[in-house]
């Protein structure tokens, strides 16, 4: 049956009522005057007030109870392995236990942790490709998993780049782990990946593990990939000016991650916010890392930069949702009509010093996750990792 996770979708209409308070995931209007959402076989159909949503013949109904609701969380720079294991810590169920940290998609940026990984031109491709079909095939505890992305190599050619876009590789992985670290080499081929659909991602800042590489300013600049991959390092960042180099020296997706230094992170974001970019901010954690897997990860990064970035809860969201769904063309990530029903419903976590939800984070509060959907399918009720809410949306059946 867990093959099954792999194409299945809500049949039939799903409603949520009685929702406190709705978070778009859209930076120009994080916060939207709607109490119900309607979806139909996956997609949002619906959404306003009560009154003026049709809710009629509902298969599936969630009273939220006056929580929130956001669009399901992305993780934008994760190193999955096959299925649900990592063997970085040898760990089974990390893709779940983030589930109920609120993460319902999550994007490859390698699957470097792969032991025995190949490095040959033909065996690299031969990865990505079994990895792109096994994750499109699979679902961890119905996570939508990008993966098949591979770390180029030297000697690699444009032809290599077609075939695995017409493989249905749609991403490359970090730029920087493999042979290639050099900033012409690797624009060339970031390139050929832009030129047939593959989107890209640099690895930026000191070596992560043993084996991989250290890429400073200039070489980011010079590569020119789709998103600055833990401009914060990971975990060793940069100094501060050549961040600031980054933020200002181009339009790239500028991606911080749980895993990374914090002090560079956070200015990170500040760069971003006096630059009026934060549109170009996305989070991620890079785990499975040498830290460990935190299913809270993209929760704990949000509470973090809300409550010491100076960006208010409601917007840090739309960095973890709305923007890297544009950055990365992703059809998720944003309450609107069309989108895919993936929704997170939380609340205040109980004796949070925050009078309400958004409050609580900006303190520096986690969220009490009280509900998970994933294209219209309950996925999880109260999360069992993050800390009770005060109120829990009830599945009506
Ligand atoms: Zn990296």
């Amino acid at each position: 049956m867990a093959l099954a996770a792999g194409a299945e979708k809500q049949q039939g209409k799903l409603v949520i009522r009685h929702i406190g308070l709705m978070l778009s995931g859209a930076l120009e209007r994080p916060i939207l005057d709607a109490d119900t959402v309607v979806a139909e076989n996956g997609r949002i159909t619906a959404l306003g007030r009560e009154k003026d949503c049709d809710t009629d013949e509902a298969r599936v109904v969630v009273d939220a109870h006056g929580t929130a609701l956001a669009p399901g969380l992305i993780d934008s720079h994760v190193h999955p392995v096959f299925g649900d294991w990592t063997p970085r810590q040898n760990q089974l169920g990390w893709v779940e236990s983030c589930l109920h940290g609120g993460v319902t998609t999550m994007i490859s940026a390698g699957e470097v942790h792969l032991p025995g990984r190949p490095r040959d031109i033909v065996g690299l491709k031969a990865l990505a490709v079994t990895a792109q079909r096994a994750f499109s095939g699979f679902r961890p505890a119905g996570v939508k998993i990008h993966a098949g992305a591979p770390v180029i190599e030297q000697g690699m050619v444009e032809a290599d780049f077609a075939d695995l876009a017409a493989a249905g590789v749609t991403l490359l992985g970090e730029v920087g782990l493999g042979t290639v670290k050099v900033g012409d080499e690797a624009a060339r081929m970031v390139g050929w990946a832009r030129k047939y659909g593959l989107r890209s991602t640099i690895h930026t800042g000191g070596p992560s593990v043993p084996g991989s590489g250290y890429i400073d300013a200039d070489t980011v600049l010079a590569a020119d990939a789709d998103v600055i991959g833990h401009i914060n390092g990971g975990h060793t960042a940069l100094p501060l000016t050549q961040i600031r180099c980054l933020c200002e020296g181009c339009g790239r997706a500028i991606e911080i991650v749980h895993n990374g230094n914090e002090l560079a992170g956070l200015s990170a974001l500040r760069f971003a916010r006096e630059l009026g970019q934060l549109e170009r901010v996305v989070l991620g954690t890079d785990s499975p890392a040498g830290s460990g897997v935190q299913p809270l990860g993209i929760l704990r990064l949000i509470a973090f930069l809300a409550s010491f970035g100076a960006v208010p809860a409601e917007q840090v969201i739309c960095c973890a949702t709305g923007n890297t769904a544009r950055q990365r063309g992703l059809d998720c990530g944003l309450i609107e009509v069309g989108k895919a029903a993936d929704f997170l419903l939380m609340d205040r976590a109980q004796h949070s010093a925050g009078t309400d939800l958004l409050e609580s984070i900006g303190k520096g509060d986690l969220p009490g996750i009280g509900m998970v959907i994933v294209d219209g399918i309950v996925r999880c009720g109260r999360s069992r990792n993050t800390p009770p809410a005060d109120r829990v949306p009830e599945l009506l059946g």
